[in-house]
């Protein structure tokens, strides 16, 4: 028995395909409300704290946004509150859907961009999308809600931040957000350099990119993650990490007693640590049995997870490390990167 299982289904996918999207980029799929039951009910005998979800990419991108979330709550032994994600393509279009979050009690929402218009719609994939999210920051404001703007920078926009920084002064969003007892928020970061941010690696900010970063946005980004530098946000060289790891001789498990796993829409599960890709499959719900599913997880027998639990780190930085490279990663994100490419090679 698990103490806890997360389970969520990827039933619609998302509008968006976006360049540094971890989970990567899969064909929508047009799941039903019984695909959702088929689901929980294979996972429900291994745990008394159950929690379901009909999403991990896009969260109401469906019509039926509320159906399904009822449903995902009588599927669940917890009811969980509502992420601070939302559907901007949602927001724009359905004039129910901004009253709903607010029923629910959502305070703050995030919404992500890249920089003016034409680099926010080349990051997200898709047309119009830089309008659509200056639009939901709109709606979110009027409805009480506080917009959190979130800011992938890589070498190609950083540039374009101290645009972000005029947006945010002309559109007063700090004072805007406290008129209502609510609070702006925003942070910069570069993401981690998996799914499709892996694609990045070659554009990822490296230290002297830090000072083209304007003030007030290091100010927001060092409130929200509690830090005192912006160094200690974006982390260390891969020089570094490499000089670190080369001497580190350590393996790890990914087992957890409180697991969350991903189904795609092919019925494939994954656990909730990387992008859903080959060498972390664990197996598919319509043609494996479930213990055998989760007799893989636990005993990491994914190509992943037995390669973390078997290889040191010394190795993996070895084989797939750049010991020169100025790129900066957290610590965490730079040997998920290593193991990724590390199963790949
Ligand atoms: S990052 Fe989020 S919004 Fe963008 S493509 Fe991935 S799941 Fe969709």
């Amino acid at each position: 028995m698990f103490t806890s299982i997360t389970v969520c289904l990827d039933m619609f996918g998302c509008p968006n395909r976006c360049k540094h999207c971890w989970i990567g980029h899969s064909p929508n799929g047009n799941l039903t409300n019984d695909d959702l039951k088929f689901v929980a009910e294979k996972f429900r005998p291994f745990t008394n704290c159950l929690k379901v979800y009909d999403w991990y990419r896009e969260p109401d991108y469906k019509d039926n946004y509320q159906e399904l979330w009822e449903l995902c709550h009588s599927l669940s032994d917890t009811h969980e509150k509502h992420f601070e994600l939302i559907s901007f393509w949602r927001i724009v279009r359905d004039k129910e859907y901004v009253k709903w979050l607010s029923s629910l009690g959502l305070e703050k929402a995030q919404l992500t961009l890249f920089g003016g218009e034409e680099k926010t719609d080349y990051y997200t994939g898709r047309k119009n999308a830089y309008n659509e999210i200056v639009e939901a920051i709109e709606i979110l404001i009027e409805n009480k809600i506080s917009p959190r703007i979130q800011v992938f920078v890589n070498k190609d926009n950083i540039n374009e931040l101290p645009f972000i920084e005029k947006l945010i002064q002309r559109l007063d969003l700090e004072n805007r957000c406290k008129s209502f007892g609510g609070e702006f928020s925003l942070f910069l970061h570069q993401g981690s350099c998996d799914g499709e941010n892996e694609k990045l690696y070659d554009i990822r900010v490296t230290p002297d990119d830090l000072n083209k970063i304007p003030q007030s946005l290091i100010e927001h980004t060092l409130r929200y993650f509690h830090k005192t530098s912006i160094e200690e946000v974006f982390g260390k060289t891969e020089q570094m990490l490499y000089e670190q790891l080369i001497r580190n001789h350590s393996t790890a498990s990914y087992v957890s007693p409180t697991p969350v796993f991903y189904v795609d829409r092919e019925f494939h599960v994954y656990p909730n640590i990387a992008p859903p890709e080959p060498s972390w499959l664990l197996g598919n719900l319509k043609t494996d049995k479930i213990e055998t599913i989760l007799e893989n997880y636990t005993e990491s027998k994914s190509v992943a997870q037995h390669t973390r639990l078997t290889v040191p780190l010394c190795n993996m930085v070895e084989s797939q490390g750049d010991c020169k490279s100025q790129r900066l990663f957290s610590e965490g994100d730079y040997i998920e990167y290593l193991l990724n490419t590390y199963c790949r090679k």
